[in-house]
């Protein structure tokens, strides 16, 4: 059986001088007070309009990004690739407001879904529903869609067609499109919309993707009773299952507004919901599709598992594993090396606009009560292997 221990696998495409940076960047974000001070000092320099760009360029967004556009991150993606690793381009800018830069985001979309088209080491385009749209109104279209204010109906119509424009051209190219889950409180709307999308477009194949936070408690649920509906309607259902990066945010609005959290009660609820979506995908691919976007090395394992005592074959086209990039090498290259089909999100963007992606990185990788970080101990490991053997 598969085993995520081979760093050698891990960090193959990894010059030594790379992993000593990676060391260095990693043991930095370690510290929860040298996060809070980067933050800190990076808004610092950004309003007193410091060249900063260069060190953040060659430091953390030279681990967790492709570069600054498309273009600029083929050269990731095709060492990616030449690991047999596929890349899944992520326009990953946030805080956009104005309309302008909605469209914008759209042309930046649609451009991924082209070179998609062309490019055999991109099997998925991606976005986030609030890249296109205010987030207010997605709040306000929570509950029901009607009963909008007249202003807030033409922006949500607005919304209704760049998603339409972006999902027909993902159908035209034949280019699968997943879309991003975000808060509960606006994820009831983009439900809605996917929903809309897949009976439009996933007639014979799935092409629109919607995606399932197992960390909500409702959700297991919430994927039977769509599986179903796709199967009784007849078109095809495309699913992304990750377990959700919102917690805390989540619990914190649901103390603050006194209604019940929609959070499970502890993670051992969520790895089992989300283990269970993998057993039920597993089950429903006559009309499912789905990628299992987790740096989790049990569900990772029980996922190549499942594959194996049900028969199918690890190349199916319906099944894929899928990491961010800079995260999880021992995962994703330890399955690709197996002949699993993995794919990287590969986020890309000018420096300034991808930051809050960046700093969510730093905050993710901070260790808990001063224990060494998982993506630090895998690195450490490496570098003395490659002492031991030279
Ligand atoms: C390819 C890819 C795509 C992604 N797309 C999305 C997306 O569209 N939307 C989104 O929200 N996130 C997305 N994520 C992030 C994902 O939801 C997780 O935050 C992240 O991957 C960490 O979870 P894990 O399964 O990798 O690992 P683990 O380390 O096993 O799990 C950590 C996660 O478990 C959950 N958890 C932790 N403690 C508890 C607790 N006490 N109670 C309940 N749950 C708990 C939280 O979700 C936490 O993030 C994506 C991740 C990947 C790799």
């Amino acid at each position: 059986m598969i085993s995520f221990d081979n760093t050698e696998i891990a960090f193959k495409g990894k010059s030594s001088k790379d992993l000593k940076k990676a060391r260095w960047l990693f043991k930095m974000v370690s510290s929860p007070r040298m996060v809070k001070f980067g933050k800190w000092a990076t808004n610092v320099a950004l309003t007193m309009r410091l060249p900063i760009n260069g060190i953040i360029k060659k430091t953390i967004f030279h681990q967790f990004c492709g570069g600054v556009s498309i273009q600029d991150s083929l050269k990731a993606s095709n060492d990616l690739a030449s690991r047999n690793v596929k890349t899944i381009l992520d326009y990953s800018i946030e805080g956009k407001t104005s309309e302008e830069d909605f469209d914008k985001t759209v042309a930046e979309i649609i451009g991924t879904i082209h070179e998609a088209k062309k490019n055999e080491n991109i099997p998925f385009a991606v976005f986030k529903v609030t890249g296109i749209c205010l987030f207010e109104i997605l709040e306000k279209a929570n509950d029901s869609d009607e009963g909008l204010s007249e202003k807030d109906q033409v922006r949500y119509d607005k919304l209704k067609e760049r998603l339409d424009q972006i999902c027909n051209e993902a159908f035209t190219n034949d280019v699968p499109l997943f879309i991003d889950a975000e808060e509960t409180w606006i994820q009831n709307t983009i439900d809605r919309l996917v929903l809309e999308m897949s009976r439009k477009y996933n007639g014979k194949r799935a092409i629109i993707y919607n995606t399932v936070q197992l960390y909500r408690h409702d959700r297991l649920a919430f994927m039977e009773k769509e599986i179903e509906l796709a199967r009784r309607e007849g078109w095809y259902i495309g699913l992304k299952l990750v377990r959700g990066a919102y917690m805390e945010k989540e619990r914190e609005r649901a103390q603050e507004f006194g209604y019940s959290s929609p959070i499970q009660p502890n993670k051992e609820a969520c790895d089992k919901d989300f283990n269970a979506a993998l057993e039920l995908s597993v089950k429903s691919l006559d009309v499912l599709s789905f990628c299992s976007g987790t740096h989790n090395e049990e569900s990772s394992l029980r996922l190549a598992t499942l594959l194996e005592e049900n028969n199918i074959s690890k190349d199916d086209p319906r099944v894929y594993f899928a990491q961010l990039l800079g995260m999880s090498d021992h995962i994703s290259f330890n399955l690709a090396n197996n002949g699993f089909q993995v794919a990287k999100y590969v986020p890309y963007g000018p420096i300034k606009e991808v930051l809050p992606y960046l700093i969510r990185r730093a905050e993710e990788n901070t260790s808990v009560a001063g224990q060494t970080g998982r993506e630090l101990s895998l690195i450490v490991k490496e570098i003395q292997r490659r002492k031991q053997t030279n």
